[in-house]
């Protein structure tokens, strides 16, 4: 069975930039296992975007949208002008007639609003927790009305929208391929992801410092003003910001780390970075919240952590030599390799697509 997908990028920003966190590499991944799978896709994405893959992308223009994290949870849904997520959803109507199901990946009001008005089945893929109460209200109207369209990565993030069973886990997937197991690392630990309030940064620093081994910083810079403060409030900590790498770079770079250090402030929907680690054959520290407490198995692949604990953090850090790195990979192996990825994904998307043949 092959199917045409018309897959909707996130509109924070264009595919490549970092913008958009872990969805951008969680969009990337699905297309490659998808298209490799026989499917036929089209991604549509901001304008100035780029994927590594052969299939065909069209770049819309428009203003970004701004990111639903930054906001409070009473913000109506907003949208800029010249937004690029009406113009991208426009195009959606004017081909749909050509797809048998539209994949969106953005978090945001309006595609969901706009779910009835579509003939095309869509698949909404959430991937954030709840951060507003419009997304909230529009969520639980669009899966009410159409059972099982809405899908998550992780129980922990279902869990903060109301009636959690409703949606459906996704998990994620890497190409394992791109990511070498390292089983000798250097006396250094890492630190992967947008730099913004909600990581939690200044934790894995504070630890960085108070232990005296280096970190290596590796991300999108989000937020200057947040950055900028971290430096000024750790002027003698042992770190080193080494940009936002290409994930050829960065598995290297990670790969030689003793471990990854976690610290989310919010309830982390999955974790992209946690799975790259282990794919290198990195444990994971991290405070036990949301998607990364789903995924390392304590005292197996990492070391799970009281939430806002530095002092747990730096107790984790002198036991990860009772962690081992085979293990890891092991993990990244057996749950999250792109063909688990393809088969939920395509299992979810079977349903979906049968359940509005059946309503015809
Ligand atoms: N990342 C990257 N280059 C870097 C650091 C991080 O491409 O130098 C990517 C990483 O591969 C991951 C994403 O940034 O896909 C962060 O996603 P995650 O799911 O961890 O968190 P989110 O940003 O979605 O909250």
């Amino acid at each position: 069975m092959s199917w045409k997908i018309l897959v909707m990028s996130t509109p924070v920003g264009p595919l490549g930039s970092g913008l958009g966190g872990g969805v951008e590499l969680t969009l990337v991944n699905l297309v490659q296992i998808l298209n490799q799978r026989g499917h036929c896709l089209q991604v549509v994405a901001p304008q100035g975007s780029a994927i590594a893959t052969d299939v065909p992308l069209v770049g819309i223009d428009g203003n970004l949208q701004i990111t639903a994290q930054t906001q409070g949870r009473a913000t109506p849904a907003m949208l800029p002008s010249n937004a690029v997520l009406a113009n991208m959803w426009d195009y959606a109507r004017q081909v749909q007639a050509d797809y048998d199901l539209i994949l969106n990946l953005a978090y945001d009001w309006l595609p969901l609003y706009l779910t009835p008005f579509f003939s095309c089945p869509i698949a909404h893929f959430i991937s954030m927790g709840s951060l507003s109460e419009a997304m909230d209200e529009i969520v639980a109207r669009i899966v009410k009305k159409y059972p099982g369209t809405v899908g998550l990565y992780t129980v922990s993030q279902a869990n903060t929208f109301p009636n959690p069973e409703q949606y459906r886990c996704l998990g994620s997937g890497i190409d394992l391929s791109l990511y070498e197991f390292c089983a000798e690392p250097e006396n250094q630990l890492a630190w992967l992801g947008r730099i913004a309030p909600e990581k939690g940064l200044e934790d894995a620093i504070a630890a960085a410092q108070q232990t005296s081994i280096p970190l290596k910083i590796m991300g999108k810079l989000q937020d200057r003003p947040y950055w900028d403060q971290l430096n000024q409030q750790y002027p003698q900590a042992p770190i080193e910001y080494l940009g936002f790498l290409s994930t050829q770079e960065l598995q290297q770079k990670l790969s030689r780390c003793r471990a990854l250090l976690m610290t989310p402030r919010w309830v982390e929907a999955f974790g992209n970075v946690a799975i790259e680690a282990l794919a290198c054959g990195v444990p994971v520290i991290s405070y036990c919240r949301g998607g990364p407490a789903e995924i390392i198995q304590d005292g197996e692949t990492g070391w799970l952590v009281e939430p806002d604990r530095v002092d747990g953090l730096i107790d984790a850090i002198a036991r990860i030599e009772q962690l081992d790195r085979h293990l890891c990979r092991q993990q990244a192996e057996q749950l999250y390799s792109l063909e688990a990825l393809g088969d939920r994904f395509e299992a979810w998307f079977a349903e979906i697509i049968r359940t509005n043949n059946d309503r015809d």
